[in-house]
């Protein structure tokens, strides 16, 4: 199964998710904003020389609804350069945000060789109060092998959750596509 963190990185909470994940042997997926990537550069850093693989999410997480299919692809564009500038590697895992593409964005994303990787499942982690709701709710719904997960590294109650998380589950969580 694959853990999939979107829209850090945090300068508080994702060294915190690397601490957890580094201590269970776990490896993750992190879909990283450009405009942050950018001020955190040393984090994405991180992140790749941790084993985790790094994807992009766009520059500044525009709205779908009102962004169009040639903005978008010029986000998607400038934010795999920066991370493979970041990381020395190719960075083709592409998240849109919110998960939503239209056919022109989707055929865009296709032509630049990008890989779109969406989730089946979802706590909605970012509408949850605390560290117990988020725990609860994985408890409720017990992960399952080829299942991708879908968090949030800019939280401190999904940052606080994931080392009961990981205790929870017995199944290996790898990196999508890192080898
Ligand atoms: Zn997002």
């Amino acid at each position: 199964m694959a853990l999939t963190f979107d829209d850090g990185p945090h300068p508080e909470w994702t060294p915190r998710i690397l601490d957890a994940l580094a201590a269970r042997g776990a490896h993750a997926t992190f879909f990283v904003i450009g405009e942050r990537a950018v001020r955190h550069r040393a984090l994405v850093q991180r992140l790749a020389a941790e084993g985790h693989a790094v994807g992009h999410h766009s520059w500044t997480h525009s709205q779908p609804s009102t962004t169009s299919a040639r903005v978008l692809l010029e986000e998607t564009r400038r934010t795999r350069l920066l991370l493979e500038e970041i990381t020395g590697r190719p960075a083709p895992l592409f998240r849109p945000p919110h998960g939503t593409l239209s056919a022109a964005k989707l055929l865009g994303v296709w032509w630049q060789q990008n890989t779109v990787v969406l989730w089946n499942k979802d706590p909605r982690d970012f509408r949850l109060p605390d560290a117990d709701a988020l725990v609860g709710w994985m408890k409720a719904h017990p992960l399952e092998s080829g299942d991708i997960m879908l968090l949030h590294d800019v939280h401190q109650h999904t940052a606080d959750a994931l080392k009961r998380i990981l205790a929870v589950t017995k199944l290996r969580c790898n990196a999508i596509g890192v080898q």
